[in-house]
């Protein structure tokens, strides 16, 4: 068994640098992994001696603007069908946004296993970094950097324990 963890999150908050950072692989292994969708970015990445795979959603197709919100549910939709765990990524430099708010209603009606991670903290106060976004109810936020590398390890080992 090898978890799938799922990153979704509105564009530009750095699910594919998070994605690089969690993943070591990016070869198709999707052809012995039925269930998968195919329009979507899989990598396989270990934590010890722990494997796990994960989901980049988004930004591969140039989407309109009225159509962003459409897509993100979609691929939200998907995530919390695949996937074992949902990574929810954040931008705590451009803060809470109305389509982070879409999102997290999403994740909380779906029972599916939800973390909320406020990326692009490098440099920020944590406490106050995260402050705004326990309003979306989805516990505690992860305040990390994936272009430092800040909080991911702490982030992925919460998100796969259990599982
Ligand atoms: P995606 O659209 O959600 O996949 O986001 P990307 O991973 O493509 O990142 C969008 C932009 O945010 C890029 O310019 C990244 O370099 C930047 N970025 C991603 N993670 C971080 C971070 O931890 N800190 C900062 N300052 N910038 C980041
Ligand atoms: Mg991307």
């Amino acid at each position: 068994f090898k978890p799938v963890v799922a990153l979704v999150g509105r564009p530009n908050v750095g699910k594919s640098t998070l994605f690089n950072r969690l993943t070591r692989s990016r070869a198709a292994l999707v052809a012995d992994m039925p269930g998968l969708t195919r329009d979507r970015h899989y990598g396989e990445g270990r934590v010890g001696a722990f494997p796990y795979i994960v989901v980049d959603t988004g930004g591969f197709e140039p989407v309109a603007k009225e159509g962003i919100l459409a897509e993100m549910a979609r691929q939200t939709r998907l995530a919390i069908d695949e996937a074992d765990a949902v990574i929810f990524i954040t931008d705590g430099r451009t803060g809470l946004t109305a389509h982070d708010r879409e999102i997290a209603t999403l994740l909380r009606r779906s029972g599916r296993k939800a973390l909320l991670a406020v990326n692009k903290v490098e440099g920020m106060r944590y406490d106050s970094a995260i402050a705004e976004f326990h309003e979306l109810g989805l516990g505690e936020p992860h305040a990390i950097s994936s272009a430092h590398g800040d909080g991911v390890v702490e982030l992925i080992d919460t998100a796969l324990a259990g599982l």
